[in-house]
């Protein structure tokens, strides 16, 4: 084993650059593993993987280093673009026809209509997705859906740590063709293995993937049990992060016919106690090296509406082809949007990523941490973003504590998450000059 390329590996885990895309445990041949999902969920060399190993682990690993501004100009060559969006052919908002696809999805169901609609034309064989585990009902599992019920199963955004990569053997054993869901750091590793022709990758044809604002630790889903005298996770019978109609409830459902469900907006008061601190580093909101993203449509005006809405980025040549033939065909419902509109609806999720992130980074190097290397650094932003941004990262640090995720069990879910919603709020429109500065 090399010495260097394993400790190159321990270093992106121990500076908090692991991005957990499943990539190194996919590609080690069990080698690579993750220790604790229910836990930290990082993960760590148990084997003796040979330096030809580590060195393919350390090419994939997108936690490490991904080149934004190359990989977009390799990928998408001229195709217009914006720092925040990456490339895009179009933007729309948008919904599936289907009234079940959309229903059972996270937003408007474009990512399940997409791969819906491509298997059923035979375009593909199967869908690369992150279901729920059959065996571990309170962890997420990726798999290959080959049927359209599979699909649909696995539709829903799941906001705990997942790695999808972790499936790459059985992605390249796979007969046939695929489409490939994933969040930002798994779709650049899955990018970054493509680019050095790697066998396991060929069959991929599509790459799809949700916005990515930050995911969470399954102390998340501990807290929100133990909030409610539920002491052991593992009574878990069925758990959701989108139920029911747009935006949707956060639910667990238990072995003993019992149910807890929150709105989505209100439990959001779990993110600053459980986030991953990784998702802070992360520059990526819009899944940019995808062939199609889709995220919320979150304006008023859609969200008093119910029913679903996402925002949709086609970037490549094929990503948009799909789109309009499925317009056609009658599948998608579209409506364009500028680019302007776009980065408004999320500029609270951009500035989280392309302000946030950068000035985050900076100060990790400041105290001598390792942060990755995008190939690009945004700076220069006013004092008061500075502030603000000290402000957040003190509130994570603290809010992180075990006392406090402790403390905050001891108040109902469902008055912790109307005053989470009632702050946020606030806090949106008080520091909304801030984020939109120069956006
Ligand atoms: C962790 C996370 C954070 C997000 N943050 C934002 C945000 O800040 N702003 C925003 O606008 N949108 C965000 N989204 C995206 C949003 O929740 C929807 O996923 C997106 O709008 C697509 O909706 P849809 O109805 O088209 O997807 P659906 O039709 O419901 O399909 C969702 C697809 O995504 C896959 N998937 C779900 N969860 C994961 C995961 N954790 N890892 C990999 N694949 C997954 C599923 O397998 C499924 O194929 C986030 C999603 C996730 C998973």
């Amino acid at each position: 084993m090399s010495a260097k390329n394993s400790e190159q590996f321990r270093s992106v885990v121990r500076n908090g650059m692991c991005n957990r895309c499943g990539s190194c445990v996919g590609l080690s041949n069990g080698q690579i593993r993750f220790d604790n999902k229910e836990g930290r969920y990082l993960p760590r060399i148990v084997g003796t993987p040979d330096e030809e190993t580590m060195k393919l682990v350390l090419s994939a690993c997108s936690g490490r280093a991904f080149n934004f501004p190359a990989q977009r100009e390799r990928l998408f060559g001229d195709t217009p673009s914006h720092v925040y969006t990456g490339a895009f052919r179009s933007l729309h908002i948008g919904y599936a026809e289907n009234q079940q696809i959309r229903s059972q999805a996270a937003s408007g169901g474009i990512l399940s209509a997409m791969l819906i609609y491509l298997l059923r034309n035979k375009h593909i064989a199967g869908a690369v997705v992150l279901g729920m585990s059959k065996e571990k009902p309170w962890l997420t599992a990726p798999f290959i859906a080959t049927t359209e019920e599979e699909i649909l199963e696995a539709a829903q955004s799941k906001y705990i740590l997942s790695s999808v990569n972790e499936i790459l053997p059985e992605i390249g054993a796979f007969d046939g063709k695929l489409a490939y869901v994933g969040l930002p750091g798994q779709v650049q590793s899955i990018r970054l293995l493509q680019q050095q022709g790697h066998p396991w990758v060929k069959n991929i044809e599509y790459i799809f993937g949700p916005f990515y604002g930050n995911t969470l630790h399954f102390s998340s889903i501990k807290s929100f049990l133990r909030s409610h005298g539920e002491k052991d996770y593992q009574q878990i019978k069925q758990l959701y992060f989108r139920y029911g109609e747009w935006p949707g409830n956060m639910r667990v459902e238990m072995k003993n016919g019992k149910a807890y469900q929150l709105k989505k907006f209100h439990a959001n008061y779990l993110i600053p106690f459980h986030i991953v601190k990784n998702s802070l580093i992360c520059t990526d909101l819009a899944n940019e090296f995808t062939d199609v993203s889709g995220g919320d449509a979150w304006a008023p005006v859609y969200e008093e509406r119910g029913k679903g809405f996402s925002m949709i980025l086609a970037r490549s040549e094929k990503g948009e082809a799909l789109i309009r033939q499925m317009q056609a065909d009658g599948w998608l419902n579209l409506t364009p949007i500028d680019l302007e509109t776009s980065i408004t609806m999320h500029s609270h999720g951009y500035d989280l990523k392309k302000r946030g992130s950068f000035i985050r980074m900076s100060w990790m190097r400041l105290v001598g941490m390792k942060t990755p290397d995008y190939g690009y650094r945004l700076s220069g932003f006013g004092l008061s973003r500075y502030l603000m941004e000290a402000v957040i990262d003190l509130l994570f640090l603290v809010l992180g504590t075990w006392p406090a995720r402790r403390a905050v069990e001891l108040l109902p879910p469902t008055l912790i998450g109307n005053l989470f919603e009632k702050s946020r709020i606030f806090w949106k429109k008080s520091t909304k000059n801030i984020k939109r500065q120069n956006l």
